[in-house]
């Protein structure tokens, strides 16, 4: 678990094969963003982002919780899976693995209800969350939110999961373009999130991500395009540098918002 409240974090896991940065930016004066990458077994790891919100600390305690409760349930879910072969949960068979990842998902967004009940300035938290769960070059994705999962190879970046927020419904409905959806004022509104009083719809895949995963805040799309991240990820092999110089990119280039990056090299 990434400590919060720090301006500047990292993680590392599999010897270096995954890691995962988290910055405050350049004008934000807390960083309420969190970030994870570890490894649940011996041939599966887990990475992910998750983009608080609520002020007064709460979005900070929101993605914090939200990523430790998701860790523990899927942790518990495999440990269980793997013990007994029971066919009742979650994980019962690899095809299973997305509804593991709802499941890791509801958990997190009951512990912030639970939260929540406990502490009356919680009330209003929320958080995004984008993990995947990694076992080989195949990754099993879970999305809520704007935050992103994209894969990166040689010639290509391919978004792989699709923002719960308003100007994708609007793109999708044809009112907007992408490119003017990237320039809309209410481009941060978004239509799912976790949190008190919150029903979520988790969107989930499975990919083969051979090449490089990158996980990400809206604070680093915000500020590089595709064809920035495809330079950056495609210049340097070693993800701790590769972290480092989208995290540097994002911020020569205004910073405007908590920049949170994870990046697996497979
Ligand atoms: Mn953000």
């Amino acid at each position: 678990m990434t400590p919060t409240g720090n301006d500047h974090t990292t993680e590392t896991a599999r010897g270096g094969e995954i890691h995962a940065r988290s910055d405050v930016g350049e004008t934000r004066e807390t960083n309420e963003d969190a970030v994870l990458a570890t490894s649940l077994t011996d041939d599966s790891d887990l990475l992910a982002v998750a983009d608080g919100m609520g002020g007064h600390q709460s979005g900070e305690i929101a993605s914090a919780t939200a990523l430790s409760s998701f860790e523990s349930a899927l942790r518990a879910g495999l440990a269980t899976d793997e013990l007994d072969g029971d066919t009742d949960t979650p994980a019962d068979s690899d095809c299973n693995r997305e509804t593991l990842l709802r499941y890791a998902a509801a958990e997190a967004n009951a512990e912030l209800e639970a939260a929540a009940a406990s502490g009356s300035s919680l009330d209003n938290m929320g958080t995004t969350l984008v993990a995947a769960l990694l076992e080989g070059q195949t990754a099993t994705l879970v999305n809520i939110g704007d935050s992103r999962a994209y894969h990166v190879s040689s010639d290509d970046v391919d978004q792989l999961t699709v923002d719960h927020s308003l100007v994708q419904e609007l793109v999708e409905s044809g009112t907007l373009t992408p490119a003017e959806a990237r320039d809309h004022p209410q481009r941060n509104v978004i239509t799912q999130s976790l949190g008190p009083g919150s029903e979520i719809n988790p969107d989930t895949d499975t990919v083969d991500v051979g090449g490089t995963l990158l996980l990400c805040s809206d604070g680093l799309t915000e500020e590089l395009s595709d064809g920035a991240i495809k330079e950056i990820v495609g210049a340097a092999d070693d993800p701790a540098t590769i972290t480092e110089r989208l995290v540097e990119r994002a911020n020569e280039n205004g910073g405007s918002d908590n920049i949170s990056v994870v990046v697996a090299v497979r």
